[in-house]
């Protein structure tokens, strides 16, 4: 059986919160004087909500996760991070994730001094949950999973996702970054049956605010008061408090843009696959491809002398001769296509 109180690392159990001016106070008051803050320079002179109601109360409503079932960060990097602060011991725990993925759950456990075990995926870029068991340890504290992956744009197997949660007695991460892109419901509508899950989301994809390093995640009420017990106080500060809820505002012209790159997608896949270049394209379900070419480094080369950039992935596990290409606007993924063409 899953315990939040077995997996906390026993400095962060015993742990006094920092207590900011505006915890102690909550109400209606028009004289703060209680903060060290300027008078003068307002909006920015004042401390932001630490705890981002009114962002969460947007992205509640338009995600469908309780509200105290929401953590805010600065990206997802800061929930990935503490993820190792509030859980793994450094030198003693361990996680386990899926290999190849997203390369800042590894950074962070180095930085965290955490064992970070690997367990490659299948041909078709699937996983096993037994592999990954197999590979776990009393001392296991976290499994990351990411779906759909960067870099292969795959979605993870449902059922696979299902069994980890229900087998271990860690916390499971499922990294939904380019969820919007894909055809398939988020694994945040299924909170209430996993105490031991947590799925990150961003505003760095579909939300096009990758600048604004807004990043989310959703769990159960008791491991978000873990992560906001631990987080700087004012971690997300009142500029991209701002613009998130003014982009939040304008749903409909992000379901547009996500509507565009799908389109995108098809076309540029399909246009791809008829380049003699390109070995294959790989099924994706975010908004990159990743192709297989009959040699990766002259084709990034030969781009990158053409001013356009594209992520080589030749050296990662599996992805021998791969390339990473984002889709980009109809006019970019053109410009792309018409220089491949040229390397014909
Ligand atoms: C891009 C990406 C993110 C986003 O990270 P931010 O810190 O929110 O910008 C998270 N996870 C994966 C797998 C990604 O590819």
């Amino acid at each position: 059986m899953f315990d939040l109180n077995n997996i906390i690392r026993p400095n962060i159990k015993a742990l006094k919160p920092y207590s900011c001016a505006r915890d102690e106070f909550k109400g209606e008051a028009s004289v703060f004087l209680d903060a060290n803050e300027n008078p003068y320079n307002a909006p920015y002179n004042r401390y932001p909500d630490p705890l981002q109601w009114s962002v969460k109360e947007r992205i509640s409503a338009i995600k469908g996760v309780a509200i105290e079932s929401i953590f805010l960060g600065n990206g997802s990097d800061e929930p990935i991070d503490l993820m190792y602060r509030a859980f793994c011991e450094p030198r003693v725990d361990n996680v386990v994730a899926i290999n190849p993925t997203y390369g800042m759950y590894e950074v962070c456990a180095d930085i965290n001094d955490v064992e970070y075990r690997k367990v490659e995926l299948d041909e078709k870029f699937q996983f096993s949950a037994d592999k990954l068991l197999a590979k776990a340890d009393e001392h296991t504290k976290v499994m990351w999973l990411c779906s759909p992956n960067n870099p292969t744009g795959n979605l993870l197997a449902e059922n696979e996702i299902e069994k980890l949660l229900q087998s271990f007695n860690g916390i499971v991460v499922v990294d939904e970054a380019y969820i919007d892109f894909a055809g398939r419901d988020s694994f945040a509508k299924k909170l209430s049956q996993h105490s031991n899950l947590v799925v990150l989301q961003t505003f760095s994809k579909a939300w096009g605010s990758a600048a604004i390093r807004l990043g989310m995640a959703f769990a159960s009420k008791e491991i978000i008061c873990v992560l906001n017990k631990i987080k700087y106080p004012y971690n997300v500060n009142i500029l991209t408090q701002r613009q998130a809820l003014a982009l939040m505002k304008e749903a409909d012209k992000v379901a547009d843009w996500v509507k565009t790159l799908k389109a995108e997608r098809s076309r540029l896949v399909e246009e791809l696959q008829k380049l003699s270049l390109v070995v294959c394209t790989y099924p994706t379900d975010a908004n990159f491809v990743l192709t297989k070419v009959k040699d990766a480094q002259a084709t990034y080369n030969h781009l990158v002398s053409n001013g356009i950039i594209v992520r080589n992935r030749n050296s990662v596990t599996l992805c021998g001769n791969c390339l990473r290409i984002t889709v980009g606007t109809p006019e970019e993924n053109k410009i792309l296509l018409n220089e491949l063409h040229n390397l014909e």
